[in-house]
């Protein structure tokens, strides 16, 4: 079977490069199974888990959400920022989580506050949910 080559663009440029056999990434209505020869497509993904196999061996990613793009097995994720599991740091995701918690529970701040805290709860709550899912699959 054929590979598909895959890039994830950040604001810091390419961070993440690589020839694969599978990816399930986060799109924004589930998880969507990318196998080569899939037929073209552009969805939006939602923050989470972006599983990466290659030679039988997966590999996960968070992404924090943006722009999924595929054509003749090349995908082009866009996404605001991207971390390997391995790179996640716990105590900070935590500290996020808290903060945001804090900021959703004041009565005072705008829509605006309030969907911005409630995105970063989000990310966080992602981040420690690739964690959590990575030691249980071990
Ligand atoms: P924080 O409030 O801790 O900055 P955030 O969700 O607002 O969290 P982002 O805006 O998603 O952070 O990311 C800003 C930068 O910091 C990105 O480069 C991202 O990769 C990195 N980053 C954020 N949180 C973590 C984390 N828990 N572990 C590792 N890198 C992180």
């Amino acid at each position: 079977m054929g590979k598909l080559s895959f890039e994830i663009v950040t604001a810091e440029g390419v961070v993440h490069s690589d020839e694969v056999d599978l990816l399930v990434v986060p799109g924004i209505d589930g998880e969507m199974a990318i196998l080569p020869s899939h037929a073209p497509l552009m969805t939006m993904l939602q923050p989470g888990e972006l599983i990466v196999r290659k030679g039988g061996e997966d590999t996960s990613i968070f992404v924090s959400g943006g722009f999924f793009e595929l054509m003749n097995d090349k995908v082009t994720i866009l996404a605001d920022s991207a971390e390997r599991v391995e790179e996640i740091d716990i105590a900070r995701a935590e500290e996020a989580k808290k903060r945001a918690e804090e900021k959703m529970g004041l009565r005072t701040q705008t829509d605006i506050d309030a969907a911005r805290a409630e995105a970063a709860l989000r990310r966080s709550l992602m981040r420690l949910k690739v964690v959590e899912r990575r030691r249980s699959r071990r």
